[in-house]
């Protein structure tokens, strides 16, 4: 579970998250949408201890993320918004394997993680291809494997549709729905909700830094508009 208790950050005088309050708990599938500039990947890169807050604090199964950011990291799986940006290595399996070898996992534990998640993003028997060679969707889905390899307790993705066609969407967005059922949080930066506000156990809506919508989808439809995000 993800606790944020009144979050506050400023890129210099101009505050990007002002003051959220947050819970994430275990097994949720989670969608935050908001305008362009809202706040939200500030936001998010705060729960993997990638920014640390200027007021606030950030509770990952009870431990201050700032305080201990490799504890943050291993429980929380981040995919960027350019996938570029998390890529470690030249081939798409080395680079999934990185995170699994970087835990010490046992040799075979390692391929059978890498196998399941290329797998489970369709990319089976890609291992050998040049990711800087891959259109932006698949190197998307290759971000998406290399955070399931890890099997953190927390799956955040910012923008992960953006590049997908309509079958990738699908199918990633399957495999998202079943990892939540099976206990995962899972929360999905979007702009886009099409696919997702009926699916979701819950909807945020960032706007300003603020949480304006903490609700379920049939309460939060009807205030997207408000918001400046497109209602389905
Ligand atoms: P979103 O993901 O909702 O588009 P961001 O978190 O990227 O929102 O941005 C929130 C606000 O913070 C915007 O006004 C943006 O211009 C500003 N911002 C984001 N990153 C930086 C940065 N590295 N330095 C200064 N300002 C930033
Ligand atoms: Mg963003």
């Amino acid at each position: 579970m993800i606790r944020v208790e009144r979050l506050v950050h400023r890129y210099g005088e101009a505050t990007a998250v002002d003051g959220v309050n947050l819970t994430l708990p275990d097994g949720e599938y989670v969608v935050l949408a908001g305008p362009n500039g809202s706040g939200k990947t500030t936001l998010v890169r705060h729960l993997n201890a990638l920014l640390s807050p200027d007021e606030g604090r950030v509770l990952v199964n009870g431990t201050e993320a700032a305080e201990n950011p490799v504890a943050a990291r291993t429980a929380v799986g981040m995919t960027f918004q350019d996938p570029r940006d998390g890529f470690v290595a030249a081939t798409v399996g080395a680079d999934v394997a990185f995170g699994p070898e970087n835990l010490g996992l046992a040799h075979e534990e390692i391929d059978r993680r890498v196998r399941h998640a290329l797998d489970a993003v369709n990319m089976q028997g890609r291992a050998d291809d040049r990711v800087d060679a891959l259109s932006g969707g698949e190197q998307m889905r290759v971000a998406i494997a290399g955070a399931l390899a890890m099997e953190p307790d927390h799956l955040i993705l910012d923008e992960p549709f953006a590049g997908l066609d309509w079958p990738a969407r699908r199918e990633v967005f399957e495999r998202l729905r079943a990892l939540a059922r099976d206990g995962t949080a899972v929360l999905v930066v979007t702009h886009d909700l099409r696919d997702h506000i009926d699916a979701a156990d819950r909807v945020l809506v960032l706007s300003a830094g603020e949480i304006a919508v903490d609700a379920p989808p049939e309460q939060a439809r009807d205030r997207l508009a408000e918001f400046d995000v497109r209602p389905p």
